[in-house]
């Protein structure tokens, strides 16, 4: 599948903070100890889709492309990569046109229970929150939690009260809020028909960060907590790598795929593609039966896309080697 890894870019071409107008935008200055580089990464995914009757349209793509060329405009003039994949999320959250935020699907008892998490590679911290109901945001609430408080998930109506209380944006109708992105019901494919979005980045101070939200299966149990929210399982980040995943959710929670992935790169030192092909082809893909993918960009800027029995992905990407390129097919 694709990696874009342009090693003439490994090398020197680095300068030093202390000369960087852009310095000042980052997360802080104890956060930033590198020296800014030229490189930066940005993926975004829509979810992935079993059926290609059911692949959504230009209008999705569109979207992601808008997405993906703000989100490299800012990174390329300093931003941090915790901003930019949490305001690209947000994006996505409020379009209405894909299974998070505004457009979450609804549970079987016909309300929104929406899943998100963050995680940030270079200070290994992680916020999550899950089955919220009346966030506007959830991806923001995730970020809350990651900045704001000393635990790691928030989750169910007391745990989104805390986040309200905490800044955390509600919307006064939840009923009339959220209305089910244009996608298939379960029933219609006879399996999930999905439109989770992620985003993972590299900053130009060498930070890598991993975002995903959801609204989960259309007609899920009430109650019921996905992989998004679960870190490791659907979100990762640590120094090398950040993985944000959409699939068939138990299965990503109960073989921990995000954090799998990036383990077998580092202890095996394969390439992130070829962990990442072996764990969503083989592990959940042929041994498991089940559907899914991943993003992922590694730690020099490569972008990694893997996918198992799916019909495609909407996703988008751009570095600072590679222009705005959009598409559905992973291979
Ligand atoms: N993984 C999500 C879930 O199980 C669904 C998806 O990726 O679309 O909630």
């Amino acid at each position: 599948m694709h990696v874009h890894n342009d090693e003439k870019f490994l090398s020197c071409r680095l300068r030093f903070r202390s000369s960087c107008p852009f310095a000042g935008r980052a997360q802080g200055e104890a956060q930033v100890s590198r020296a800014l580089q030229d490189r930066y990464s940005i993926l975004v995914h829509g979810g992935a889709f079993t059926d290609r009757r059911y692949l959504l349209g230009n209008t999705q793509l569109e979207l992601i492309r808008s997405v993906v060329a703000h989100a490299r405009e800012e990174l390329a003039a300093g931003a941090a990569a915790l901003d930019v994949v949490v305001a690209a999320i947000v994006k996505l959250e409020d379009s209405g046109l894909l299974d998070a935020g505004k457009g979450s699907f609804r549970n079987a008892a016909n309300f929104t229970e929406m899943d998100a998490a963050l995680m940030e590679g270079h200070t290994g911290k992680g916020g999550a929150v899950a089955a919220m109901q009346r966030l506007k945001n959830p991806i923001r609430a995730a970020r809350i939690v990651l900045e704001k408080t000393p635990h790691v998930m928030f989750a169910g109506p007391v745990g989104e009260d805390i986040m309200v209380g905490l800044g955390a944006e509600s919307v006064d109708d939840p009923a009339t809020y959220f209305v089910p992105c244009a996608a298939p019901k379960r029933a219609d494919i006879g399996g999930p028909a999905l439109g989770t979005v992620g985003a993972v980045a590299l900053d130009r101070y060498g930070h890598l960060v991993a975002g995903t939200s959801t609204g989960g299966y259309p007609g899920k149990m009430p109650g019921r907590v996905g992989d998004t929210p679960i870190i490791g399982a659907s979100t990762f980040a640590n120094e090398r790598c950040a993985i944000s995943a959409t699939g068939l959710g138990e299965r990503f929670i109960l073989r921990s795929v995000a954090r799998d992935i990036a383990m077998r790169s580092e202890y095996s030192n394969v390439p992130l593609q070829a962990a990442a092909d072996y764990v969503i082809e083989e592990l959940i893909g042929k041994i498991d039966r089940a559907d899914g993918a991943i993003i992922a960009i590694g730690r020099e800027g490569e972008i990694v896309l893997s996918g198992a029995n799916i019909a495609g992905m909407p996703h988008g990407y751009a570095s600072w080697s590679v222009d705005v390129t959009v598409g559905f097919a992973l291979a």
